[in-house]
């Protein structure tokens, strides 16, 4: 494959701000600024990890979490949401290992599971001998709110977002566990939206406006004629009353401990064999791997959408923990983002759409700002990474060790092909 997999206009008008660290502009979604000399607020806020006190901030979260501990010891302590893959072994390793806690995993059947998620989930909770629930919403809801948000928002993810976000809290109110322990804080990790000091919690509000894209389940009953209400009530927050009732909070462990997902999975890999597979579309080989359509065809319509891919996010995490130079960054970023989506038919198949309805939708979802329609069906790409010079073609042995990924299985663990709609695991 060429090294450039996307065609570019050969210069354009620079349309936004480019961070003069990381990859990052102000086009970012969750918003960004730029200082004085140029550094993003994301930027500036990742250097409070190297000047913060953690072990001092670790004891506020143990002083935090005190009061939750369950006193007959005949309740949960926490609830922890958990994945295939994400951070959800970091998690519950400092909630059980480090806080001596007895968590609920809840986690958000989101069916487009690899075998390599299903594995890594039953993998997680025996090694580290937590109860759990499964949220299975049934599919035929799933798949009409599904073929919705990918007509009207572009999105195949937005049940997946609501999904993870919602359970947990309905789970705290159902099973009055009040404190739910996340990992870190999307908006204080990418754009530096809070200082870590602010100990920002879980809020129905930035779920809305950053996780939901703006639509709450009522509101796309409100909105869309092609879904009813049995469709979507699974996904409705809890109101103020319920949360009230039970003293629901959700609190982000990244406020507390100096947050590196690189290292922090390397550590996971190493002591409790969670397994990892290499995608296309990036060279991080730890964040997604529970998932067929995060870093294929999701990833895809982040980049029709908003100009830039998980690539993007990877490299400008890495440049600023100091593993990758920017030119490196850059150089990954171009060599990954414009990779041809690989995965597309298994979720035609599960949604019973027919291919050319697929390509019509990505086609759809094109923001004019990131792409140039030089004459139907052929499109330029002019997001972010095509402002800057190119740099020399990419090649493996340009990347240090230090930013090295191991991929230490494959998305068909056990040889198992396609999206595993519900999986308990082995063993
Ligand atoms: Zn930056």
């Amino acid at each position: 494959m060429d090294q450039e997999a996307i065609t570019r206009p050969a210069s354009g008008p620079a349309q936004r701000l480019h961070c003069a660290r990381c990859l990052y502009t102000t086009d970012h979604p969750l918003g960004l600024t730029l200082d004085a000399e140029g550094i993003c607020s994301g930027c500036r806020i990742h250097e409070e990890k190297d000047r913060l006190d953690w072990s001092a901030r670790w004891a506020k979260l143990e002083q935090l979490v005190a009061p939750y501990r369950s006193k007959s010891g005949e309740n949960y302590d926490c609830i922890v949401p958990v994945s295939g893959a994400a951070d959800s072994y970091w998690i519950v390793h400092q909630v059980k290992q480090r806080l001596k806690m007895n968590p609920l995993l809840v986690s958000y059947n989101k069916y487009y599971n690899t075998s390599l998620g299903i594995r890594n989930l039953a993998n997680l909770r025996i090694r580290m001998d937590c109860d759990i629930l499964q949220q299975n919403v049934n599919p035929k809801s799933v798949k009409q709110i599904t073929r919705t948000t990918l007509r009207e928002l572009g999105s195949l993810y937005w049940h997946c977002l609501a999904g993870q976000t919602v359970f947990p809290v309905q789970t705290a109110v159902r099973y009055q566990v009040p404190l739910i322990i996340w990992g870190a804080h999307q908006g204080l990790e990418q754009v530096g939206m809070f200082s870590h000091e602010h100990e920002v919690e879980m809020t129905r509000r930035y779920r809305k406006d950053h996780d939901l894209m703006g639509l709450e389940a009522d509101e796309l009953l409100g909105t869309f004629d092609t879904l009813k209400e049995a469709d979507i009530w699974q996904y409705r927050y809890p109101d103020d009353a319920a949360l009230n009732a039970v003293g629901v909070r959700g609190i982000y462990l990244g406020n507390y401990l100096r947050w590196d997902p690189k290292a922090q999975h390397e550590q996971m890999i190493a002591q409790y064999d969670y397994r990892t597979a290499r995608y296309a579309r990036s060279f991080e080989a730890y964040d997604h791997v529970d998932c067929w359509t995060h870093m294929d065809l999701h990833d895809q319509l982040k980049l029709n959408k908003q100009g830039y891919g998980k690539v993007t996010d990877h490299a400008s995490r890495e440049i600023r923990h100091g593993r990758l130079t920017r030119e490196q960054g850059l150089a990954l970023v171009r060599h990954h983002e414009g990779q041809a989506v690989q995965h597309s038919q298994l979720f035609c198949d599960w949604l019973g759409l027919d291919p050319s309805g697929l390509q019509f939708m990505l086609d759809r979802a094109r923001s004019p700002r990131h792409w140039d329609s030089a004459a139907p069906g052929h499109y330029r790409f002019k997001g972010p990474s095509s402002d800057l010079p190119a740099s020399p073609p990419w090649t493996a042995g340009d990347i240090g060790p230090g930013a090295k990924f191991i991929a230490n299985d494959v998305f068909t663990h056990d040889g198992i092909e396609g999206y595993v709609t519900v999986g308990k695991g082995y063993r």
